[in-house]
């Protein structure tokens, strides 16, 4: 047995679920079980009474590749675990870096076509056949390329064991940055994702009997989770992305609010090109955290594409890493259960820190304003990229204007007018 650990945690409070609770008042009870989940930095324990994260990093899944033109980029995840590594954020016993195993076909029924798993598997020698642009395979956005299939069983696969893990209660923070792939429909491929391992994370958590508060902060609509819960109303989706109009997916709208019983738990908020961080924050105080508050979720899901940064050559939207940062910190102080995954980022240096940022959130630690040195050796088309000065330099200045406040504020009294009085708000 193991001494008692003394943490300042409030008592249990009143925000947290029966569950949270539950686990706190037996962390501050309790002696060797609970304290080997707990974090060291004082500086969270306020806010983080159990932490026990899990990084998940399949070093295999870095060898698929799309091709060379294509910029959905595998690298990301091999630079990703590099600098959190360097930076020491895998040091202790509460931050634990594990491979996964990939998931097998019967786990993608959940959310996927029998004739579109067909025609994917099919397609895993890379080689074209008839009927296969019907699923949106072969075209520019979803290339057919050898291992295909492998790919997409370690996506899912890795999203699956994140749920797990917090199903079981192994862990309370999950970050599977190989995983966002939110655009994948039942019966297509569609925006450089083949299988929604998004939706089929989500469903095991409704199946374990969670409610799940899922936001989306990828610049793209995140379509593909939307519509496979558009008439449930124990998960509540919540998109921040850049509008419709202006980049794929094309959708996205405001109202866009659910169907039958799911009315209000879709909430879509869509930006316009170039805005940033004053307007995320906004965006944040005044829909993203009343509505997480009515909701009151046990898990929540983050979709942490990177593209929304400025300088993504993919999007429009000037978010700052700074920004990004604080953003992180704010999920971290909701204080429940989280599984994050990655998603787009088309800027290599951008996506490597915005994911080793969150993934620092989670373990609840500061970050370094220097970075370390890039390795010896980069791997792929890594070999390119310009190694970043630090943390938070972007990788261009803002070419346009920012819209002004009005946008904002207009775009925000729509939102609320349309799903706030399905809270109670
Ligand atoms: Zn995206």
């Amino acid at each position: 047995m193991g001494r008692p650990v003394r943490v300042r945690v409030p008592s249990p409070a009143q925000h947290m679920a029966p569950r949270e609770r539950e686990l706190t008042v037996a962390l501050l009870s309790s002696t060797a079980s609970w304290s080997r989940c707990l974090l060291a930095e004082r500086r969270f324990c306020y806010r983080i009474p159990i932490v026990c994260a899990v990084f998940l990093y399949n070093p295999e899944v870095v060898h698929f590749n799309y091709g060379v033109t294509h910029p959905f980029r595998l690298e990301r995840l091999w630079l990703t675990e590099y600098l959190c590594r360097r930076l020491g954020l895998f040091d202790g016993s509460q931050r634990v870096l594990r491979t996964f195993d990939p998931a097998d076909r019967s786990n993608l029924r959940v959310a996927h076509s029998s004739s579109y798993l067909d025609a994917l598997q099919g397609s895993s020698d890379g080689l074209m056949f008839p009927g296969l642009y019907r699923y949106g395979l072969g075209s520019g956005d979803n290339p057919i390329f050898p291992g295909l299939w492998d790919y997409v069983l370690h996506t899912a696969g890795g999203s699956l064991q994140g749920a797990e893990l917090i199903v079981s209660g192994e862990a309370r923070r999950v970050f599977h940055p190989g995983g966002g792939l939110h655009h994948a429909m039942p019966d297509r491929a569609s925006g450089f994702c083949y299988v929604n391992d998004v939706v089929l994370a989500i469903h095991r958590l409704l199946d374990a009997g969670k409610r799940v508060f899922y936001l989306d902060l990828d610049a793209h609509h995140g379509d593909g989770v939307q519509n496979a819960f558009y008439e449930r109303k124990d998960v509540l989706t919540l998109s921040v992305h850049q509008d419709g109009r202006t980049l794929f997916p094309g959708g996205g709208f405001v109202q866009e609010i659910g169907r039958g019983d799911g009315l209000g738990a879709s909430v879509n908020v869509p930006l316009m090109p170039h805005m940033s961080d004053a307007d995320y924050l906004r965006t944040w105080d005044e829909v993203i955290d009343p509505l997480f508050h009515a909701f009151g979720a046990d898990v929540v899901v983050t979709e942490l594409g990177a593209d929304a940064l400025a300088g993504d050559p993919l999007a429009n939207l000037e978010l700052g890493l700074r920004t990004w940062w604080e953003i992180m910190g704010r999920i971290a102080s909701w204080d429940i259960h989280w599984l994050a995954v990655g998603g787009g980022g088309y800027d290599l240096a951008n996506a490597m820190r915005a994911w080793t940022l969150a993934w620092a959130a989670m373990v609840g630690v500061d970050v370094p304003d220097e970075l370390p040195p890039a390795p010896d050796r980069l791997v792929g088309c890594a070999a390119d990229m310009s190694w970043p000065r630090d943390m938070w330099s972007s990788p261009v200045e803002g070419l346009a204007r920012r819209p002004s406040d009005e946008v904002i504020a207009e775009l925000i009294r729509q939102v609320r007018e349309q799903v706030f009085p399905y809270h109670g708000l």
